[in-house]
């Protein structure tokens, strides 16, 4: 994408974000330094995001009347969760860009279609079936083994709605923990993988098929909320390669036009398989904001205004930790910390597990 593209949106341009947390708030700081404005729109008041802007629109996500206000103030859109409902995504895309959009929601919000769209890509994913019932919870069970995680197929994070299957789980128990009382959930059954560590990788991809990923990195997870970013992961080339490839191809197959993190399991014999898609920046490039020439955010904000793509080189090593709840109390001692960065997200409540904040510390770059 060339910049003076008459795709591009010029700085002065609005940028929406539906979604008001910590991603909308760095997405919005971003868009501010390259001369954006960005207007939040989330139900709820104080939210992170409306702290760094003063055009903030609250209401619900079906609030007809406030989304077209929305879409006429604003002059493009993206979203900073991928549990915004599609009616609000179709409702918008009647009278403003949102990207990326629609069909690539509708896959990412669903964990079966997700698997099945990288399935028809050729992309490897954990041995999975869907799953209407206890019944065959049941019969698949009996054919999968144990462990196998029974999941949620939608509004499921950080552990929510999952459930790890043992020999001697009682699947009925399983599927109603799992649907936590919703006679509407579906699920997906996936053989449990042994994995020896945890990979994602960040692709973005511009308005004319350009595309920029950034290294992969190491996650770890603690209750299965991730606690800690090793960036750049501690793999051999040839994983690092073939999770870079397997992050564009999804990208360019799903027709992206911003941020897809795609988080993948790397097991022992060095088989790369996908967990899962997010079409938004992503906590595990929270490291790119200060270690990279240019940060995730600002590569959302570049994407989605048609501007060219900004370099994903690392400048540091850098690892990155999340401060949950009660954690962030200690802000005065992360900040007195000369090798680290703190950023704080403006929430007020530290419940036990909520991402208050996070910390990042950076070393030179090791080339070995
Ligand atoms: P998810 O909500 O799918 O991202 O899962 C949250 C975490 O649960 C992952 O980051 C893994 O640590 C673990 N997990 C999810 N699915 C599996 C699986 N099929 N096998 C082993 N661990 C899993």
């Amino acid at each position: 994408m060339n910049a003076q593209s008459p795709a591009a949106l010029a700085p002065g341009a609005t940028l929406g974000i539906l979604g008001g947390g910590q991603l909308g708030r760095m997405t919005a700081l971003a868009a501010a330094a390259l001369g954006y404005r960005s207007h939040v729109y989330c139900p709820e008041a104080d939210c992170p995001a409306s702290q760094v802007t003063p055009l903030f629109t609250r209401a619900a996500y079906d609030d007809e009347a406030a989304l077209s206000a929305f879409a006429q103030a604003v002059d493009v859109v993206t979203f900073e969760f991928e549990n915004i409902p599609l009616p609000t995504v179709e409702i918008l895309t009647r009278s403003v860009a949102v990207r990326p959009g629609a069909e690539v929601l509708a896959i990412c919000q669903d964990r079966l279609r997700e698997k099945d769209f990288c399935g028809d890509q050729g992309v490897a994913t954990a041995r999975y079936a869907a799953i209407d019932g206890p019944e065959a919870l049941a019969r698949h069970l009996r054919d999968f083994g144990t462990p196998a995680v029974l999941k949620t197929t939608r509004l499921g994070y950080d552990g929510k709605g999952q459930v790890r299957l043992e020999a001697d789980s009682d699947p009925a128990a399983a599927w109603a923990e799992m649907a936590g009382g919703n006679p509407e959930a579906r699920g997906i059954l996936e053989a449990f993988v042994d994995f020896k560590l945890e990979l994602s990788v960040i692709v973005a991809r511009g308005l004319d098929g350009e595309m920029a990923d950034y290294p992969p990195v190491e996650n770890q997870h603690e209750g299965h909320i991730l606690r800690t970013t090793i960036a750049p992961a501690r793999v051999t080339p040839q994983i690092a390669e073939k999770a870079e490839a397997t992050a564009r191809r999804l990208a360019e197959a799903i027709d992206l036009v911003g941020l897809l993190a795609v988080e993948m399991f790397v097991t022992e014999e060095g088989e790369v398989l996908v967990n899962e898609l997010a079409p938004r920046p992503h906590n595990s490039g929270h490291w790119t904001l200060d270690a990279c020439v240019t940060s995730q955010f600002e590569q959302v904000v570049r994407a989605v205004m048609g501007l060219p793509l900004g370099a994903t080189e690392r400048h540091s090593d850098a690892v990155m930790r999340n401060l949950l709840g009660e954690d962030a109390e200690a802000w005065r001692t992360q900040l007195g910390d000369r090798n680290q960065k703190l950023h704080l997200y403006g929430k007020t409540e530290a419940r036990p597990g909520r991402k208050m904040g996070h910390v990042t510390r950076l070393a030179p770059r090791n080339e070995g």
